[in-house]
């Protein structure tokens, strides 16, 4: 009997296993001709200098709409990344970008662009070169771009990976820790890579002035960054005491839903030009 039903759970689990293999297959086709049929799009979300509330920078975040379903990016990256999908998104992400926020830095001020990097995408042949080529075709100037890379994209071809950051960074291009303080080796990474920014991950921010601990462990991070000389950007802020613990802290930059939800660029565009105006 027990064999039995041990039979059984196989057949079950060889079902599911099906079942996750075809949906897989389908996402990764569905993935090719989305970027073929140009289906995708890329949205902004303002970074704000905390004690002026200007717009610094805004940092692109991919969209996929599969036909009237919106995909959100953690449901796709991965398949995109594991079928290689994620070099040809990315460049097109890279150009569409650069070329954007350069001709918003022509109608109005310098804003800066931040661009998620995907582990793939940096050890990929020609990884330095596209994105060279991205700032010269658009003229955005490399000291405007900042790239995002989180550090577990050290863990695998961590020689490589830093080697091309580096590179770029000598270029002139910054470089940021995303989701700072979430992993395990958040102070070794920075020791391995020569970064200007770190951004502090939402599950510390979400706990100010609610959680003593996360209060604290913000705090000691936006300082830590300050005496390493980087620039702090803290990651979601939803709510107005966060805001108001933040500015107290001396934290540098500030993102999330209470400043600005990412948008469409004609959303930026918007903003820019009002901004301007009351600003004027
Ligand atoms: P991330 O780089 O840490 O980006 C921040 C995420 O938090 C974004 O989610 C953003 O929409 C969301 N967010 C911003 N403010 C708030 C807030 O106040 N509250 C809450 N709850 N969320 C907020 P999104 O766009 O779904 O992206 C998720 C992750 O996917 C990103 O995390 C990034 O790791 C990755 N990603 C997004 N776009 C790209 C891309 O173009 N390339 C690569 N390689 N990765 C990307
Ligand atoms: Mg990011
Ligand atoms: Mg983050
Ligand atoms: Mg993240």
């Amino acid at each position: 009997r027990a064999k039995e039903l041990g039979g059984r759970r196989v057949e079950v689990f060889a079902a599911h296993m099906h079942a996750d293999v075809v949906r897989r297959l389908e996402l990764a086709a569905d993935l090719q001709r989305a970027l073929q049929e140009k289906q995708f799009a890329v949205e902004y979300q303002p970074v704000v200098d905390l004690a002026t509330s200007r717009v610094t920078a805004v940092e692109a975040l991919v969209r996929w709409w599969r036909g009237s379903t919106f995909v959100p990016p953690e449901q796709f990256l991965g398949p995109a990344e594991d079928t290689g999908l994620i070099v040809p998104l990315s460049e097109w992400i890279l150009k569409e970008a650069c070329r954007e926020v350069a001709g918003w830095r022509e109608s109005s001020w310098d804003i800066g662009l931040s661009l998620n990097l995907s582990a793939r995408q940096i050890t990929a042949p020609r990884f330095v070169e596209t994105v060279s080529e991205a700032l010269a075709e658009s003229g955005l100037p490399a000291s405007a771009l900042t790239l995002e890379v989180i550090e577990e994209m050290l863990v695998e071809d961590a020689e490589d990976t830093v080697a091309k950051l580096s590179e770029l960074r000598a270029l002139g291009v910054r470089l940021a820790i995303d989701d700072f303080g979430t992993g395990y080796a958040s102070l070794a990474f920075l020791r391995q890579l020569p970064v200007d920014m770190i951004k502090i991950d939402p599950s510390f921010v979400s706990g100010l002035g609610r959680d003593e601990t996360l209060t604290l462990l913000t705090r000691t991070i936006v300082r830590l960054g300050h005496d390493l000389g980087l620039i702090v950007v803290a990651e979601g802020i939803e709510r107005p005491e966060q805001l108001e613990l933040l500015r107290e802290m001396g934290c540098t930059r500030g993102q999330g839903y209470l400043v600005a939800r990412p948008m469409a660029a004609r959303g930026v565009d918007h903003l820019m030009r009002t901004t301007l105006q009351n600003t004027a």
